[in-house]
């Protein structure tokens, strides 16, 4: 009896040593870099294009960091290029992919083994810049010869001019930014449910910033990515798109009453439901022009910014 015995139990403590092992590995994959700590900002360093923070083991927020932009708007917050990492049990997802300030694939590989899919918000350059480096990228259709007309030479004019002059920040971008490779888009449109085993993404449509804008929702961790279609300054074309743009949040509210954490694509402190109203807010008086806007360059285009509190909204062209 003995000698059976002993062996089995021997089995016994191998099998438990090596399920240890799987369950510790599917909870901390590698060792990872130090997060942000909780309730601070991240600086710009040009030794660290990404920053992170954890939401939980399978769901993080990665960050490019430039600088506060433009540098003489008050109460202006650092600018950065807001990403989500969602890991499911079959295969990851990266919302956004920002500026391509480095090899965003080699980064995600601390977090996970698994295939990785590259999710926009929206086509414009800043948010779909390492998306080549990815097994699959998906985009709204309307916004697919937008996101395949970003270029590192349009990726890099775009990055100098959110940092404005800091001559170190930008010559370490010249070096690190990723290279352009062809790129195959597949479309998300409002209602796609993207399974990633074990967690599922919606897609909520959101047309105004750009026609094929959406936003991407996790409610297990009660989570939504809205790009530039809700920020802390929102860049529209002109008050047709304004209209637009209100109903688009106004679908988006009714959709998300769950939600606690709203990551916009620029602002690293994320937004929460009484951001929703003060959206809506300052549309509404733009609308009923009730408040008056300044004319201001952004991005190298003059803008009418108008601002209710800690909102505001640049129309391009405003009559
Ligand atoms: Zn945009």
């Amino acid at each position: 009896m003995k000698v059976n015995v002993i062996p089995a139990l021997l089995g016994f403590v191998c099998l438990a040593f090596v399920g240890t092992g799987i369950a510790a590995r599917q909870a901390t994959p590698r060792q990872l870099p130090p997060p942000v700590p909780a309730g601070t900002a991240p600086k710009p360093d040009p030794t660290k294009p990404y920053v992170y923070r954890k939401i939980s083991d399978r769901f993080y927020v990665i960050a490019e960091i430039h600088q506060p932009y433009p540098v003489d708007e008050v109460n202006n917050p650092p600018h950065t290029q807001q990403m989500g990492l969602i890991i499911g049990t079959k295969r990851a997802a990266i919302i956004d992919t920002g500026l391509g300030l480095a090899d965003l694939r080699k980064y995600v590989a601390q977090f996970t083994d698994l295939p990785v899919i590259a999710l926009s918000t929206h086509g414009h350059l800043d948010h779909v810049g390492a998306n080549q480096l990815f097994d699959e990228a998906y985009v709204g259709k309307e916004d697919e010869q937008t996101a395949l007309s970003s270029n590192r030479a349009g990726r890099l004019r775009g990055y100098s001019g959110f940092m404005e002059g800091n001559t170190a920040m930008i010559e370490a971008a010249t070096k690190s930014m990723v290279d352009d490779k062809p790129i195959k888009y597949n479309f998300v449109k409002d209602g796609d449910k993207i399974d990633l085993g074990g967690i599922e993404i919606e897609v909520i449509g959101f047309p105004g910033h750009t026609p094929g804008s959406v936003a991407y929702v996790e409610r297990q961790h009660k989570v939504a990515f809205t790009g530039d279609s809700m920020l802390f300054r929102v860049l529209l074309s002109n008050r047709e798109k304004l209209a637009q743009w209100t109903e688009s949040v106004k679908n988006f509210a009714a959709k998300t009453k769950d939600i606690t954490t709203i990551v916009n694509g620029h602002q690293w402190e994320p937004f929460h439901q009484s951001d929703i109203a003060e959206e809506l807010a300052l549309s509404d008086a733009i609308m009923q022009r009730k408040i008056t806007g300044a004319s201001k360059v952004i991005l190298n285009s003059p803008r009418m910014i108008y601002t209710l509190g800690s909102k505001r909204i640049g129309l391009s062209d405003d009559k």
